[in-house]
C-alpha cells in the first residue's frame, strides 16, 4: 500500500497551513510518524529542505507523477523537534486550532536575528564611589540614572538588555554615563542572557532540609516511573522552592534538564537569584519582556546543551531540551497557565502530555491546588504529597469574618465595617502597616440583596447573572435573561443592586476616614507604567505609606514584615462572578490574602467582610482549610456536571461584524445541538461573553457539557469540519477552550 505524507516546510514563514504531499518511500513506510522532521526535495531545483510531517494518508491529492518522495527522516541529536511537533499535533487535536497555530506556539519561529551580540554594562568605579554617585543621582531626582546605578551597585556587571528592558533605562542615559567613564559597554558575540548571574558562581548555600521536605524529595526522585506525575500540596512558606531546587539538582546530576514554570508575577529578582545561586550559568529565565530574538536565543541555548534549567511563565514549557527529565509547575492553580490564544492550551495538561512523550516527571505545586489537580490526585492521576509545616517559622494569622448585612442593619453603610475600622485605627496607631484588598475579578456586575445576601442566579446554570446597561440581567453561559428586580424576591428589601466598587472610590473613602494616613493604591490604572507595579511595592516596602489598597496584585507573594492587618473589603466580589469557578477563586484569594499578614514578628490579623459569611469558600478560606473546601466544592461540581467532574467545552466566537457573528453563531449552535444530541451532551447558549465587545470586536460563546471529555473532542472535531466547509464562518475567529 502506498502512503502519502502531508508536509509543511520549516517554521520560518507564515504560510504554515500550506502542506505539500510527498510519497513515503517503502523503507520509511513502517516508521514514519506525524511530527517527524524529514528532508525533502523542494522547488524547481529540488533543493533539499527540511519539513514536518503533519499527517499520513493513503490518498494522493495531486497526480502521482508530479509527486516527489521523502528523502530521509532527520534524527536531530535527540529528536527534540519531532517530539515537540508531536506535542503540537496533540494540542491541535485536543484544544482545536490550526496546525500552524499549534506549531507556532510550540516551536519558536526562526527569525533572522541581528547579530547575536551580547552587550554588558560594566561599572568602572569602586563600590564606595558608586554609592556616593547614587546619592547624587537620587538627590537630583534623576530617576532612570538612579535605577540603573542601583542595579550596578549590587552587581558590577549587568546585561545591556536588563538595563533597557527591565529597568526601562533609555540608551541615551547609558551613553551619558559611558561618556563620564562611570561605566563601560562591553560587546561579546554569544547568546544573549536574560538575567545576569551573580559573580562567584554557585553561591546559594544548601539549607538543611526538614524531614517533610526530605520525604517529598525521596518520594519523587526515587519513584521508578520516568514519567510520574505528582502534586505537592504545601502551605505557603512550607519550603516548596527548596524541594524544587533539590529535585532539579538531582535531575541535572543524571544528565537531564528541567523546566520550572512560575507565574510571571512571581518572577522576582530574589526568586530568580536563588536559582542562579544554586545552578549558576546553567539556568536561564524567560519573561514577557524578552524580544522574540532573545527568546529564540534562550531556546537555542537549551537545544544545544548550554543549559540545564529553564525558568519562566507558561511558554517556557516548550523549551527544546534534548533530554528533558522534569517539569515543575509552581502555583499550578494560577489562571495565567491557560493561554488566551488558539490553541488555548493549559500548561498543566500540556506538561503532562509532554512528560508522557518525553519520559519526564511532572510535578505540580500549590498551597491551594486547583480542583483539577486535587481531583486528579484523588483519582490516582497524581501522587499526592503534603507539606504542612513552615521551616522558617511563622504562624497563621487570626481571621475574623464580618457580616455586612448586620453592619447595614446597624446603619453602617460605609465600606469599612466597625471592626475593620477599629483594627485599622489600632494598626496605624501602632506604627504598623495595613493592606486593603478588593478582590474584584474582571467585571463583577452581579446583583445581590444587601439585607439578606441573596444573589440572583441563572435558573439553568447555577452561576450568577450579570447586570447590563439598560437594566437587564444576563447569563453568560446559556444566554438566559430577565429584568433586574427592584426588590429582593427572598426578603422584599429594596436594598438590592449591583456591586460595583472601585479601588479609587475606596481610596477616597478610606482617606476621609483616616486623613492622617498615607495611602497607596495599586490597580490596573496606577501600574500602567512599566515599573509602576514594582515602584508601588517598593515604596510600601520602605514604609513610605501606611495603607496599601489594591486588587489581586497586592496579595501575590510579596513579603512585607510590617503588615499586620489585611482587610478583605468584599469577599463577594469574586464569589458571585458568573463563572462556575467563582468559589474556587475566592477560596484561593482569601487564603493568599490571609497569608500576607503577619509575616514579621508581630502576629497578623485578617478581617474578611462579606454578605455571605456562611459560604463555604469564605469559611474555609478564613480557616485555611483546603480539604474542607475541596469536599464541598467537588460536591457542587459533581452535582452540576462542571469540571473536573465533567467536561466543559467553550466555543468562543469573535468578529467585527455583529450581524454576521449573530448569524454564524446561531448556525453553529444548531449544528452543535445536532452533533451533541445523539451523544447525550448538553449545549448551552449562544450567549454574550462577559465582555461582549472588546476593541470593537463582538464576542459570543457556546458551551457544550459532557462528563466524558473524549466525547467533547469528537464534537469539536465535527464542528471544526463544519466550520471549515462553510463560507459563512469566514471573517469569524473561533477558539475552542476546555474550561
Ligand atoms: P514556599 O515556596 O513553599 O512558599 P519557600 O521555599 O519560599 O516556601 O520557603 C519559605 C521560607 O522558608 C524561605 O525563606 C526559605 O528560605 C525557608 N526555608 C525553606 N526550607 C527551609 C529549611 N529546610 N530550613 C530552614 N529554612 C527553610
Ligand atoms: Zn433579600
Ligand atoms: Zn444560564
Amino acid at each position: 500500500m502506498e502512503l502519502y505524507a502531508d508536509i509543511i516546510l520549516d517554521i520560518s514563514h507564515s504560510s504554515l497551513d500550506k502542506t505539500f504531499q510527498y510519497r513515503v518511500p517503502e523503507s520509511l513506510a513502517k516508521i514514519l510518524e506525524p511530527g517527524n522532521v524529514v528532508e525533502i526535495p523542494f522547488g524547481a531545483g529540488n533543493r533539499t529542505r527540511t519539513g514536518y510531517v503533519m499527517g499520513i494518508s493513503e490518498h494522493p491529492k495531486i497526480p502521482l507523477e508530479k509527486m516527489k518522495e521523502i528523502q530521509r527522516i532527520v534524527m536531530d541529536f535527540a529528536g527534540t523537534d519531532s517530539k515537540l511537533t508531536a506535542l503540537a499535533l496533540w494540542m491541535r487535536d485536543y484544544y482545536g486550532s490550526t496546525m500552524a497555530q499549534a506549531l507556532r506556539t510550540v516551536l519558536p519561529i526562526r527569525k533572522k536575528t541581528a547579530s547575536r551580540q551580547k552587550r554588558t554594562l560594566v561599572r568602572l568605579v569602586s563600590e564606595k564611589e558608586a554609592g556616593e554617585i547614587l546619592e547624587v543621582f537620587r538627590r537630583k531626582n534623576q530617576k532612570a540614572r538612579a535605577r540603573l546605578w542601583e542595579a550596578l551597585l549590587v552587581q558590577p556587571r549587568l546585561p545591556y538588555e536588563a538595563a533597557t528592558g527591565g529597568l526601562g533605562v533609555a540608551p541615551s542615559v547609558i551613553r551619558a554615563l559611558e561618556e563620564r567613564k562611570l561605566l563601560a559597554c562591553e560587546t561579546d558575540t554569544v547568546y544573549r542572557r536574560t538575567f545576569q548571574a551573580p559573580e562567584g558562581g554557585e553561591t546559594e548555600k544548601k539549607l538543611c532540609l526538614t524531614e517533610e521536605q526530605e520525604a517529598v524529595i525521596r518520594g519523587i526522585a526515587e519513584d521508578a516511573d520516568p514519567s510520574g506525575k505528582y502534586l505537592i500540596h504545601g502551605v505557603t512558606g512550607s519550603g516548596k522552592t527548596e524541594v524544587y531546587m533539590e529535585l532539579i539538582a538531582r535531575t541535572v546530576s543524571e544528565g537531564k534538564q528541567a523546566i520550572l514554570l512560575i507565574p510571571e508575577i512571581s518572577l522576582t529578582y530574589q526568586n530568580v537569584m536563588r536559582f542562579y545561586g544554586r545552578f549558576g550559568e546553567r539556568v536561564s529565565v524567560l519573561h514577557s519582556r524578552l524580544s522574540q530574538g532573545e527568546r529564540y536565543d534562550q531556546f537555542e541555548r537549551a537545544r544545544s546543551g548550554d543549559l540545564d534549567v529553564m525558568i519562566g511563565p507558561r511558554s517556557a514549557l516548550f523549551t527544546p531540551f534534548p533530554n528533558l527529565g522534569m517539569i515543575i509547575i509552581d502555583e499550578e492553580h494560577e489562571p495565567s497557565y491557560q493561554s488566551e490564544n488558539a490553541p488555548r492550551y493549559h500548561a498543566r495538561e500540556t506538561a503532562v502530555k509532554r512528560g508522557e512523550l518525553e519520559q519526564a516527571k511532572v510535578i505540580l505545586g500549590s498551597a491551594t491546588p486547583s480542583m483539577e489537580a486535587y481531583y486528579g490526585a484523588m483519582q490516582g492521576k497524581y501522587r499526592l504529597f503534603r507539606m504542612r509545616n513552615r521551616p522558617g517559622g511563622g504562624q497563621l494569622p487570626r481571621v475574623e469574618i464580618v457580616d455586612l448585612k448586620q453592619e447595614l442593619r446597624r446603619g453602617n453603610k460605609s465600606v469599612l465595617s466597625r471592626l475593620l475600622y477599629e483594627k485599622l485605627e489600632e494598626c496605624l496607631n501602632g506604627g504598623r502597616q495595613a493592606m486593603l484588598f478588593l478582590n474584584r475579578r474582571g467585571y463583577a456586575g452581579f446583583v445581590s440583596c444587601r439585607s439578606c445576601g441573596h444573589v440572583i442566579k441563572c435558573p439553568h446554570c447555577d452561576v450568577s447573572l450579570s447586570l447590563h446597561r439598560g437594566g437587564r440581567l444576563f447569563c453568560h453561559y446559556c444566554g438566559y435573561s430577565q429584568p433586574a428586580p427592584s426588590k429582593c424576591s427572598e426578603c422584599g428589601s429594596p436594598f438590592i443592586g449591583s456591586f460595583r466598587a472601585g479601588t479609587q472610590q475606596i481610596e477616597k473613602l478610606v482617606s476621609e476616614a483616616f486623613p492622617e494616613a498615607r495611602i497607596l493604591r495599586m490597580d490596573a490604572d496606577t501600574t500602567k507604567g512599566k515599573e509602576g507595579h514594582q515602584e508601588i511595592l517598593k515604596a510600601f516596602g520602605e514604609h513610605r505609606a501606611d495603607i496599601l489598597i489594591g486588587t489581586q496584585m497586592i496579595v501575590k507573594g510579596h513579603d512585607f514584615p510590617r503588615v499586620t492587618l489585611m482587610g478583605v473589603l468584599a469577599a463577594d466580589l469574586s464569589l458571585h462572578i458568573s463563572d462556575y469557578r467563582a468559589a474556587e477563586r475566592t477560596f484561593q484569594l482569601l487564603t493568599q490574602a490571609a497569608g500576607r499578614a503577619g509575616r514579621g514578628r508581630d502576629p497578623g490579623e485578617v478581617v474578611i467582610q462579606t454578605y455571605d459569611p456562611e459560604h463555604y469558600a469564605v469559611v474555609c478560606g478564613a480557616k485555611q482549610d483546603y480539604e474542607a473546601f475541596y469536599r464541598q466544592e467537588i460536591a457542587y461540581r459533581q452535582l452540576s456536571g462542571y469540571p473536573p467532574a465533567g467536561g466543559l467545552l467553550a466555543i468562543h466566537c469573535m468578529s467585527q461584524d455583529q450581524e454576521k457573528l449573530e448569524l454564524a453563531v446561531s448556525y453553529l449552535g444548531r449544528f452543535a445541538r445536532q452533533a451533541a444530541a445523539p451523544r447525550n451532551a448538553a449545549v448551552m447558549g449562544p450567549a454574550d461573553e462577559v465582555l461582549s465587545k472588546i476593541n470593537d470586536i463582538y464576542r459570543k460563546v457556546l458551551y457544550i457539557k459532557h462528563e466524558d471529555p473524549g466525547i467533547l473532542i469528537r464534537i469539536k472535531n465535527l464542528m471544526e469540519q463544519y466550520i471549515s466547509m462553510n463560507e459563512g464562518f469566514q471573517g469569524i475567529q473561533i477558539h475552542f477552550e476546555h474550561r
